[in-house]
C-alpha cells in the first residue's frame, strides 16, 4: 500500500485495525497478547482497538480455556453471525453458485447449465438467474456482503471489468458496473487461475512457498504464476497465457481462436480437441481406455507438447512448485500426468530438478473461493497485500 502525503495517524489507525481483524478472522479465537506478538504493536495499541472492535459489534470475546490456576486469556473471534457472501463461478459451459456464511458453510448452491452463449448479453442471464435464486435464500438481506466472482477469462480484477473471454464473448466487458447496478452489492472478480493460486496459496498446497505456478487444463488453458509470494500480472494483465504458447508445429499446426497457430490450447484443452479433433473429453477417455491407435497417437502429441511448454516455463522461472488441475486433467490425468511428470523432469535442467509437481485429486468448487473473495475484502485486506 502506499502511504502518500494524504496519509495520517487516521489511515496508520486503519490499517492496524484491519491487520488485527484479519489476524482475528485468520487465526481466531485468538487472545489480546498473541495479537501482539503477531502484529508486532504494543499491547496498549491492541486493547484500543479490540475495544472498537467489539463495540462495532465486529468481534466476540468467546469463554477462555482453563490453564491451571493462571489468568487465563480471553479468546477473540469474529463475530460472523448473519454475514454471508455470495460467490460465482463463470465458466464457459456453466455458472455455478453458492451462497456462504463467513464460518465456509454453504447455504445454497445454485448450477445453470449452458449450451453456449449467443452474445455478449448472454451470459449475463445466466449470472442473474444463480444469483436471484441465491438472493432468495439469504436469511438477511443486510448480512449479505458483496459477490465475488472467478471468471474463465482475462480479468482487471481493479476495474472490475473482463478484458477478454472467446467462450463468453466478452472483450472489454464491465461486469462490475453492470452488477453493481442492479444489485446495490461489492461485486469483486478474479481470474479463475488466479483466484485458485491466491486460495492454494493462503492456506493450501502451495502455503509454504513463495515460487509456484498453477496450470489449469479445462475447457481453455489458464495458467498462474507466484513469484515471490507476488502474483505475476503483467503489463496488461494477461499474464500467464499459457494456451497460446506455441506449441504445435508443420502440420499440426491448425490456427487458433487468437489469429495465431499452433498454440497448445489448439488440442490440449477440452474446447480444442472438440474443435480440431472431433472428440468430446468423455469420447476421448473411452477412446484411450480401448486403445484406439488414433487417440493413443493424439495424446502423445497433446503430453509431449504440454511437457515441452512447461519445461521451458520452469527452466524460465525455477519454480519451486507447480500444481495441476482443470477438468480436462481430472479426467485423463491418471495417464497424462505420471508421463507429463516423467517427460518434464527428462527436459528440465540439472539445476531445476527439485521441482514439485502435484496434481489437486479434482478440480475445486471455485464458487466457493469466490465467496471467500468477498470474506477477505470484506476484512479489508486486498489480496495484493499478501503478496
Ligand atoms: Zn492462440
Amino acid at each position: 500500500m502506499k502511504l502518500g502525503k494524504v496519509s495520517n495517524s487516521q489511515m496508520i489507525k486503519e490499517i492496524n485495525q484491519q491487520k488485527v481483524l484479519r489476524l482475528i478472522y485468520t487465526e481466531g479465537p485468538i487472545a489480546r497478547v498473541d495479537l501482539a506478538g503477531k502484529t508486532g504493536l504494543t499491547q496498549q495499541t491492541i486493547t484500543n482497538i479490540v475495544n472498537r472492535l467489539l463495540s462495532e459489534n465486529l468481534i466476540l470475546e468467546t469463554t477462555p480455556v482453563a490453564n491451571g490456576g493462571r489468568r487465563r486469556p480471553i479468546p477473540l473471534i469474529i463475530n460472523s453471525t448473519n454475514m454471508y457472501a455470495i460467490g460465482i463461478e463463470l465458466a464457459i459451459k456453466y455458472v455455478r453458485g453458492s451462497l456462504m456464511d463467513f464460518h465456509n458453510n454453504t447455504l445454497k448452491e445454485v448450477t445453470e447449465f449452458v449450451p453456449r452463449y449467443e452474445n455478449e448479453e448472454h451470459p449475463m442471464e445466466y449470472i442473474y438467474k444463480v444469483i436471484d435464486q441465491l438472493l432468495e435464500q439469504v436469511p438477511e438481506k443486510e448480512g449479505l456482503k458483496g459477490i465475488g466472482f472467478s471468471i474463465q477469462g482475462l480479468v482487471d480484477s481493479n476495474k472490475g471489468t473482463v478484458i477478454y473471454s472467446p467462450g463468453l464473448r466478452w472483450r472489454d466487458f464491465p461486469l462490475r458496473e453492470k452488477l453493481e447496478e442492479r444489485y446495490g452489492l461489492p461485486i469483486y472478480l478474479e481470474n479463475d487461475a488466479n483466484l485458485l493460486a491466491i486460495v492454494e496459496s493462503l492456506n493450501g498446497e502451495l502455503a509454504s512457498s513463495e515460487q509456484s505456478m498453477i496450470f489449469k487444463f479445462d475447457y481453455g488453458i489458464g495458467s498462474a504464476m507466484v513469484i515471490n509470494k507476488q502474483l505475476l500480472h503483467g503489463a496488461n494483465f494477461v499474464a500467464g497465457e499459457l494456451g497460446h504458447y506455441k506449441a504445435f508445429t508443420g502440420e499440426d499446426a491448425i490456427s487458433c481462436h487468437c489469429g495465431a497457430q499452433g498454440c497448445l490450447t489448439t488440442f490440449a484443452s477440452i474446447s480444442g480437441l472438440k474443435r480440431n479433433a472431433g472428440f468430446t473429453l468423455e469420447e476421448f477417455y473411452k477412446a484411450l481406455r480401448e486403445h484406439e491407435p488414433e487417440a493413443i497417437e493424439l495424446f502423445d502429441k497433446i503430453e509431449a507438447s504440454i511437457a515441452k511448454a512447461i519445461a521451458n516455463i520452469i527452466t524460465l522461472f525455477n519454480p519451486e512448485y507447480i500444481l495441476f488441475t482443470g477438468r480436462f486433467m481430472d479426467k485423463i490425468g491418471d495417464r497424462m500426468i505420471p508421463a507429463l511428470k516423467k517427460d518434464i523432469l527428462e527436459l528440465i535442467p540439472e539445476s531445476c530438478q527439485n521441482v514439485k509437481m502435484i496434481v489437486l485429486p479434482e478440480t475445486p468448487n471455485e464458487s466457493k473461493s469466490a465467496a471467500g473473495l468477498v470474506m477477505n475484502y470484506f476484512f479489508n485486506v486486498p489480496f495484493s497485500e499478501f503478496y
